[in-house]
């Protein structure tokens, strides 16, 4: 059977200029890859993202399937995620067709026939989808008009070239094949084939008029331009390191993510570190600086920073440019171009000639930025090529903390009670074992047969509000025959606040500490009200030894209510709205069993807020922001307060001691209280009770 179409037809001397070019923009791509290896990424400090190699890869296979071939991540918002799931998709085609035509015209000879047809049709419909996407994004970038959304994008020369470049190579593909289709002459198999290219007959009836020799001619033209088009632009995405270059560095990224736990901050190795945290660009290590080189400028994280949207000095994408910028200028990288100035934190006046000898913190990145983070993780959980930005900002305080003994004003008291007192409520009235007064609750050191440790966590233990959720849950436990105890007296904090605000000297000493009281009652289990203790016990305690299953008290209540242990009584006829905890929810994917829980409660009418889940937006007091005030923008808080006033809800379920703070605060300063409570589900379970 003959082949449907014959490759560089018309050009005789088409083999050794496509091979010899092609040759060179490889050589040239593999160079670009290495240099900025060797340039950029290895200033960095080793780190072990290797191992364990073939769970690695399997993760990566699957994070292949799902991110990449499915584009689950990107397709969270379907502007622009459908545009992009086109252009992956028309890459792969027409990459897949040039490859085949490559095998099939040299070795094998299998593009024939029916198989030959639907190569051809599906190397058109990858151009055309192709095509489609690029136009979609240059619309996007250069002709929608200003706004909130808009606001998320810049413009750079490279958004430009690059676009120009891939638009280019397309059309001009398309213009060789209408040339090649209408010099065909009718009739001949090869013009019935015709109508598998699309594209390029769609183009070719418009050149029916025209002459056989100018035909011949303007294919030879189109073909050059269209194979210097192709060289040009591999060579610019890979000497000059255009966004393009995201498919290797995505690529790579996911292949080189943390297996750790997201919740998981890593460790610092305080007895053999030569410093502390990062304080100039070199710190970070290798994988770090990839990270930030990854970056598309796409604008997804700082549409969902709750610190951006509410006006606080902090935008994690003009964060990681920032980085990126710098990182280019001290590694001498030869064919720089830098991002656009719209995307530095800094003015325009301090960029200038001397800019390599910028210091990181301060300079490049602003103190108050640094400062700015709530660590909800909103930024990790939607950056399609998986950065981890929050643990460059704890590693930044850690600097500031631990190196340069910077602390903001209003946490340096709350790391001093760490120290002295062992909580982080400061002016508390109430002891550790107040809040069990009339409850019947047993500590280790008395009942060390339990089968659950209550860890009640400071806020409450020691905070008036939150208090109330602690007797909740006790009563709760106590009604279900659970034979739990608590720490008593002798729990301290669990190191949550030291480690977010950049401690680690502190978080080791007071996880160490736990740790070794828990191993020494034999803990197993643990439930915790709190979702930061949550995390932290279960996430980052094992860096240290501390091995215990760890369950959130929504997931222990849920359980007893599976079990038969609970018996609601009362109804509760409310609209109420459920806020997700950061730690809870994105760090550790519990969204379901507190709405079970609700749900449970007779009589609830239970409405979702627009921003829930995965998307939820954050109280504003993680990350050890809890302690800072707010003195830009609006109070993430009063901004949270609104999403729920949006729903209609006359109650907001809280299931976090500092969530639940944070709004009741915001309800106070908003003057809704008259209208709008606050109440942490086990508060709600223990109501219907009737406890
Ligand atoms: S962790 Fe949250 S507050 Fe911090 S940069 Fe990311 S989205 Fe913003
Ligand atoms: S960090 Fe990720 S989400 Fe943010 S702009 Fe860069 S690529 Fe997009």
């Amino acid at each position: 059977m003959e082949e449907v179409r014959e490759v560089f037809w018309n050009i005789p001397e088409g083999p050794w200029i496509v091979y010899t070019l092609g040759i060179i923009a490889v050589v040239i791509f593999l160079y670009a890859i290495v240099a900025r290896f060797w340039l950029v990424w290895r200033r960095g400090q080793p780190e072990d993202r290797l191992h364990p190699f073939w769970r690695r890869i399997g993760a990566f296979i699957k994070l292949g399937i799902v991110d990449g071939f499915i584009h689950r991540r990107i397709l969270r918002q379907l502007y622009p995620g459908i545009p992009h799931l086109f252009i992956f998709w028309g890459s792969v085609f027409l990459l897949l067709g040039a490859l085949l035509d490559f095998l099939s015209h040299y070795w094998f000879h299998f593009l024939v026939g029916n198989v030959g047809l639907a190569h051809s049709f599906f190397s058109d419909l990858g151009g055309l989808l192709f095509i489609i996407a690029i136009v979609i994004f240059m619309v996007r970038r250069y002709a929608q008009s200003p706004g909130a959304f808009h606001e998320r994008l810049d413009r750079s020369r490279d958004d430009a070239i690059s676009s120009i470049l891939i638009l280019g190579v397309v059309i001009s593909g398309f213009f060789v094949e209408a040339f090649r289709l209408a010099a065909i002459a009718p009739g001949t198999q090869e013009a019935a084939w015709s109508i598998w290219s699309p594209g390029g007959l769609f183009i070719a009836n418009a050149l029916s008029g025209v002459s056989l020799g100018a035909l011949l001619t303007w294919h030879r033209i189109l073909w050059y331009f269209h194979v210097l088009f192709t060289v040009g632009a591999v060579i610019y995405i890979s000497l000059f390191y255009s966004k393009l270059n995201h498919i290797i560095t995505a690529t790579m990224n996911a292949f080189f993510r943390s297996r750790e736990p997201e919740g998981a901050l890593t460790p610092i190795n305080l007895e053999e570190a030569e410093f502390f945290g990062v304080g100039e660009i070199g710190n970070f290590t290798w994988k770090q600086l990839l990270d930030v080189d990854a970056c598309t400028r796409c604008g997804r994280c700082q549409e969902v920073c709750p610190a951006y949207i509410s006006g606080q000095p902090l935008s994690p994408k003009k964060m990681i440019q920032s980085l990126k910028d710098h990182l280019l200028e001290v590694s001498d990288y030869p064919f720089l171009i830098r991002p656009p100035e719209t995307s530095l934190l800094l003015s325009d006046d301090a960029l200038g000639e001397n800019s390599t000898s910028r210091s990181l913190i301060g300079e490049v990145i602003p103190e108050e930025a640094i400062w700015a983070c709530t660590t909800c993780g909103a930024c990790l959980d939607i950056c399609p090529v998986y950065i981890e930005h929050p643990q460059k900002i704890v590693d930044m305080r850690r600097n500031l903390i631990l190196e340069q003994a910077k602390v903001p004003e209003l946490v340096e008291p709350v790391l001093n009670s760490i120290e002295a007192r062992g909580h982080v409520v400061i002016g508390t009235v109430h002891s550790r074992t107040e809040w069990e007064e009339g409850l019947n609750i047993r500590h280790l050191s008395d009942n060390s047969d339990a089968d659950l440790l209550f860890w009640v966590g400071c806020q409450a233990a020691l905070e008036d509000r939150s208090i109330k959720i602690a007797q909740a849950f006790a009563k709760i436990l106590n009604a279900a025959g659970v034979n739990f105890a608590t720490l008593g007296a002798e729990e301290t904090c669990c190191g949550d606040p030291s480690r977010r605000l950049g401690n680690e000297y502190q978080f080791q000493m007071q996880a160490m500490k736990n740790i070794e009281l828990l191993n020494n009652y034999g803990v197993k289990t643990i439930v915790t009200t709190c979702p930061h203790g949550f995390n932290i016990l279960k996430n980052e305690y094992p860096q240290f030894g501390g091995k215990f299953e760890v369950i959130h008290h929504s997931q222990f209540i849920a359980h007893l209510m599976q079990e038969g242990k609970i018996q609601l009584k009362s109804g509760l006829d409310k609209k109420i709205t459920y806020h997700d905890p950061c730690y809870l929810g994105r760090y550790n994917d519990i969204y379901q069993p507190p709405r079970d829980v609700i749900r449970a409660i007779p009589q609830v009418n239970l409405v979702e807020m627009e921003h829930r889940g995965s998307d939820s937006f954050c109280c504003g007091g993680g990350g050890g922001r809890f302690w800072i005030e707010e003195t830009k923008g609006t109070r993430m808080s009063e901004v949270r307060i609104d999403h729920v006033q949006e729903t209609g809800a006359e109650i907001v379920a809280t299931a976090c001691p500092y969530c639940m703070q944070m709004l009741e605060d915001a309800i106070g300063s908003k003057g809704v209280g008259e209208t709008l409570k606050d109440l942490d589900i086990a508060e709600m379970v223990a109501m219907s009770m009737e406890l």
